[in-house]
């Protein structure tokens, strides 16, 4: 079949959800048999956000071949359930270094290089490599940001242009835009819509579909209205209200025949009728009033929660497989350190400290982490959750404060978490990290080994430091296990406390694998263990104190 191309582009502003409806539109064409593949083009002009502060982008998803990439390919392959790879993520950074590289060798051969056709064309040649790599039938594409920013235009071009390069019946533009609401007089507004549909045609691209999103009812003479005004279908009109649970968009979707359209438009004929029983349980599940159990996230970006996207939903994935509710506890660990916040800790009924960067907030985590430890609270480590878990057992067994990871203190006596020796050498920020999925052996009779129910699994990784090999015996002695292991055993990638009923953490990332209708394995045995301490101490505490909340809805 001839590669069919959807383009996404955003209007109006930015975070309404043009991923998340990229992502679920992917889903109604997988669900109707098609090999669907989701690439982002990112504008900014880092070569990925590897580099990035959270604060600036939110979390950084890694996929299995080590690409370190937007967070929106978190969404596209949770909702679809795929596989991505690093031509799916796109950024300005990487078009221009691919140019002036092929430039400084002389490939040009003289030429003026110049954005039209040589970056154009360098954006055309990585969205064909979508379907190269992944063998997908049909490829969205969604472009970051908004119609008018500056820094998009030579990607809105290389769309433009895609059109006449693949034909009209392979492919199809979506622009998302958001209707304002006028609170004094209780409407909403299309004007901007028609605005930056009429700078997308002032580029040279016209709209197949219009997503317009709002956080109120739209009613038809709005949908009319727009149709109208921005020259689409009736039908291709799209009213997308906020959904109170994400998993509900693909379901909205469906009910509104988008997938009946889409296929129809690119001149395909469905495979299979789509089949929502799964996806209409886990809604209904979601909504269901379960009981509620407290996690405390200890991190240092907590004010963002886009910084922890993946952990979120992993943790909301193995609540929802086990009939419970998570209500994640937001801690700064700057201000354990000074004191405050511990009362939520207290509060929960398990820690987890997620991945990391840098010293600020450092300490804090530690005294979580000997508090899960002494306290016997459940403690789930993620990747540095587990490297200061070492750092915490560290200074305990050899009674020194002065234990600590390199990453933190370069001359510290006793460095339990290093570089490896070979990594010692790399100066580089950016992609010099351990990165992907790498292969770890679980070690028998261990927690894990019984929460996997396996004895291989391949786990994404993103990480400098390791586990230094020099203190196994004095932490073995201190009751920490090696419970998984790099296959020739160097690299330790998962520790356990022996006498403890949970304090599991590891050097990789579970949460980038997690699936809504595939939890986790470690983030459901995190939950039993939660489960589990929340009903001891409801046997232990008089009622009042410990009740067991319910909530209604089980919304983000
Ligand atoms: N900063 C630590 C390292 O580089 C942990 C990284 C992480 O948590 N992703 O090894």
């Amino acid at each position: 079949m001839i590669t069919k191309y959807i383009f996404f582009t955003g209007g109006v502003v930015s975070s309404v959800g043009k991923g998340v409806t990229a992502a679920a539109l992917g889903r109604l064409l997988k669900e109707r048999g098609f090999a669907v593949a989701v690439q982002k083009l990112d504008p900014y002009i880092n070569v990925d956000p590897g580099t990035m502060s959270p604060y600036q982008h939110g979390e950084v998803f890694v996929l299995d071949d080590g690409a370190e990439t937007d967070l929106d390919l978190g969404h596209y392959e949770r909702f679809i359930d795929i596989s991505l790879n690093r031509v799916c993520n796109v950024t300005t950074g990487q078009v221009y270094a691919e140019v002036i590289g092929k430039e400084r060798r002389g490939d040009y051969l003289g030429g003026t290089i110049q954005v039209i056709p040589h970056i154009t064309n360098e954006i055309k040649r990585r969205i064909g490599l979508v379907s190269k790599t992944t063998g997908a039938e049909i490829v969205l594409v969604e472009i970051g940001g908004t119609v008018g920013d500056i820094e998009s235009l030579p990607f809105l071009e290389a769309l433009r242009q895609m059109r006449t390069d693949v034909g009209r019946e392979n492919s199809m533009y979506i622009h998302v835009t958001w209707l304002p609401y006028i609170g004094a007089t209780g409407e909403l507004k299309t004007k901007p819509t028609q605005h930056s549909v009429r700078e997308l045609r002032s580029i040279g691209i016209s709209p197949d579909v219009i997503v317009a999103r709002s956080d109120h009812p739209i009613g038809d003479d709005l949908r009319e209205k727009i149709a109208l005004f921005c020259d689409v279908e009736r039908r291709a009109v799209v009213p997308m209200i906020t959904a109170p649970v994400l998993y509900e968009v693909p379901l909205m979707l469906e009910k509104l025949g988008v997938g009946e359209y889409l296929v129809e438009r690119l001149g395909l004929e469905p495979r299979r009728q789509p089949d929502w029983k799964e996806w209409e349980r886990l809604v209904s599940e979601v909504r269901r009033p379960k009981p509620v159990v407290n996690v405390a996230l200890v991190g240092k970006y907590v004010e963002l929660h886009d910084a922890y996207m993946s952990v979120r939903e992993a943790l909301k994935h193995a609540a929802l497989a086990l009939g419970l509710e998570v209500n994640l506890k937001w801690v700064h660990s700057a201000e354990l350190e000074k004191g405050r916040g511990w009362d939520v800790i207290r509060q929960s009924d398990g820690v987890l400290v997620p991945g990391g960067f840098g010293s600020r907030g450092i300490e804090g985590k530690i005294q979580a982490i000997r508090y899960a430890r002494e306290e016997k609270v459940p403690y789930l480590g993620l990747c540095l959750g587990m490297q200061l878990m070492v750092v915490e057992l560290g200074r305990h067994v050899l009674d020194s404060e002065d234990v600590n990871s390199t990453e933190f203190d370069r001359s510290t006596p006793h460095p339990v978490i290093d570089l490896m020796p070979d990594q010692r050498a790399i100066a580089d920020m950016g992609g010099t990290m351990r990165l992907g999925l790498y292969p770890c052996q679980l070690q028998p009779n261990t927690i894990v080994a019984a929460a996997y129910k396996k004895n291989m699994v391949q786990e994404r990784h993103r990480h400098r430091f390791e586990l230094n090999n020099a203190y196994r015996d004095v932490l073995y002695n201190g009751g920490m296990r090696f419970s998984g292991l790099s296959p020739d055993g160097r690299l330790v990638e998962i520790v356990e406390m022996a006498d403890h009923p949970f304090m599991v953490a590891t050097q990789f990332h579970p949460e980038f694998l997690s699936r809504p209708n595939r939890p986790h394995p470690l983030f459901v045995a995190f939950l039993e263990a939660v489960q589990k301490h929340a009903a001891a101490a409801l046997q232990a505490a008089p009622v009042e104190e410990h009740e067991l909340s319910y909530v209604e809805h089980g919304a983000d």
